[in-house]
């Protein structure tokens, strides 16, 4: 039989080339559930099969393994590890996360994040929570406690936490040297005439400011000055190819309140400045997508002005997330106009909204080490991160009967049967799901027309049309391959509603379930057999988010 061999070929290839037929079956069992019905027979054949498997040679184990299921060959031989980084001494590494508290992180951020995560534990390094929060209009208090939340839950975890708001003084320090040395310069020019000249290369008057002007202006819009009326720039090249480089701002008066800091600064520094400053003093090794690559000339160029170590920096690829709503903004509105209900809607794919669907941490992690630290640009669809998904949560989630538009069936002629069903095909030790049954099934409305099928773990019935309706007749016990084996519940059931997002939509389906299900926990990921993985979400009424097939 070709599953027996299957397992039996997978289990010696990963014990240098001895399988064990107990190890085998169970792996037989998970994909052949009703072979369980003669396991004596079937434990006969495991162990025919494994003593052909052990004679062979590793390679010749692997070329059989190739010709039958390549998919299990591969898994175990492409085990993905991170490529080592350059100028990276053990002990010695400090990478960072640098969140801006104005959102909500999704799967991309979360993919990111874990890199860097992952490259600290190699390292034995250090490894800063930053929030690049000194935009106040765009900075919002919750956010700062959600994200630690978000990022314990997946499992990261972190040495030390930097709030870059807390440390305006010293970026004011190292704009004061700049202003002194000559590199900065208070640009009082109108917002447009700025966007113009750097449009056509062209310098203004501001930049033949004395030193002394430059601090007294600089001092003035910490006091006095609005927004819009001054700005203080760097003495870049206006003549540069790299528009990055063109007398960049580094700091800005807002007068919105902050939400750590309140009203007490008005001159605020733009991303590049901090972000510069912040690797600069501390990081060793910057890991970012390609979409700050523009930004790194002028941000070497600033610390190599402030006397500052430039980090390692290396660039990995965007990830985009088909099919989804990532952009913070347009989050923000779909909640405003009440099209979803929050950044957890599971709708989205922020970390909160995946988790909320089953998504595994360690699925995360696993993602990580996939796209690594690729150059190419990568494009994550929901079927990836499902199929990931589908082998970490296959283990740990209890199987249920959902019955989704039900539809009654009676079965005449029925047997009083007490089943017992596993709660986990692999994991007896669970425990059993014990249903009594009489005559009468619900089914699913798709699997309700005339035609012999099998309630699963149970029984055959054949289905007819009658005047009153459809009637079942009790077919036997005998299992046949060619009989489709379909989900049932009795009449004891508790009723079940499950969410399925679907783009834009969240689709409802209603439905019954096994009475058991009544004892889930919220949080619990399941497998609904014929329909299913999902996560319990509340548990009176019973409601479950729907994750994958
Ligand atoms: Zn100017």
């Amino acid at each position: 039989m070709e599953v027996i061999w299957k397992w039996a070929l997978k289990n010696a290839i990963e014990h240098d080339g001895k399988a064990l037929p107990k190890a085998v079956l169970p792996k037989v069992l998970g994909e052949r559930p009703e072979l369980r019905e003669n396991i004596r027979g079937l434990m006969e054949e495991i162990e025919k099969v494994v003593e052909e498997v052990n004679s062979l040679s590793l390679e010749e184990q692997k070329e059989r393994l190739r010709g039958i299921a390549p998919e299990l060959l591969e898994k175990k031989e492409v085990k993905k590890e991170l490529p080592e980084l350059p100028n990276a001494e053990k002990g010695k590494v400090v990478l960072r996360l640098p969140p801006e508290p104005s959102k909500y992180l999704h799967i991309g951020h979360a993919i990111g994040f874990y890199i860097n995560y992952l490259y600290a534990k190699k390292y034995d390094g250090k490894l800063i929570l930053r929030f690049e929060d000194t935009n106040p209009t765009k900075v919002k208090e919750e956010y700062y406690e959600g994200i630690r939340k978000d990022l314990r839950k997946i499992g990261i975890k972190w040495d030390e936490e930097v709030i870059m708001s807390e440390r305006l003084k010293l970026y004011y320090g190292y704009a004061e040297k700049l202003i002194e040395e000559g590199h900065a310069y208070v640009c009082t020019c109108e917002e447009e005439v700025i966007r113009k000249n750097r449009w056509e290369r062209e310098e203004c008057k501001c930049r033949f400011r004395s030193i002394e002007e430059n601090m007294d202006l600089w001092k003035r819009m910490h006091e006095e000055l609005y927004p819009g009326e001054a700005i203080l720039r760097l003495r870049g090249d206006m003549r540069s190819d790299d528009a990055a480089m063109r007398d960049p701002t580094l700091f800005r008066i807002i007068t919105d309140e902050h939400p750590l800091q309140g009203k007490k600064y008005r001159v605020w520094p733009t991303y590049d400045f901090a972000v510069s400053i912040e690797d600069g003093l501390s990081v060793t090794h910057v890991l970012r997508s390609s979409e700050f690559l523009a930004r790194t000339n002028l941000q070497n160029h600033l610390r190599s002005l402030l006397g500052l170590r430039n980090p390692t920096i290396i660039h990995y690829s965007r990830i985009n997330i088909i099919g989804f709503v990532t952009k913070g903004r347009e989050i923000r509105k779909l909640i405003s106009e009440g099209k979803i209900s929050g950044w957890d809607d599971p709708r989205l794919v922020t970390i909160r909204a995946i988790l909320r669907r089953g998504i595994h941490p360690k699925t995360i992690e696993r993602l990580a080490k996939e796209v690594g630290l690729s150059l190419a640009q990568t494009n994550l669809e929901w079927d990836m991160i499902a199929g990931i998904n589908r082998e970490m949560i296959d283990d740990l989630a209890n199987r249920y009967f959902f019955v989704p538009d039900p539809v009654r069936i009676e079965v005449k002629g029925a047997p009083k049967v007490t089943a017992k069903l596993k709660l986990h095909p692999n994991h007896p030790e669970r425990g059993l799901r014990v249903i009594k049954t009489k005559g009468v099934f619900y089914i699913p409305k798709e699997e309700a027309r005339p035609g012999l099928i099998r309630l699963k773990d149970l029984y055959n019935v054949e289905l007819k049309k009658e005047r009153e309706g459809l009637v079942g007749y009790y077919a036997g016990k005998e299992i046949s391959k060619e009989v489709k084996k379909i989900q049932w519940v009795t009449e004891e059931n508790v009723e079940v509603k499950v969410l399925v997002p679907d783009g834009l939509k969240l689709r409802e389906v209603k439905g019954l379930g096994e009475k058991g299900m009544e004892k889930l926990r919220k949080g619990e990921i399941i497998q609904m057999e014929r329909f299913g993985f999902g996560r319990v979400d509340e548990r009176k009424p019973l409601t479950i988010i729907f994750g994958h097939r």
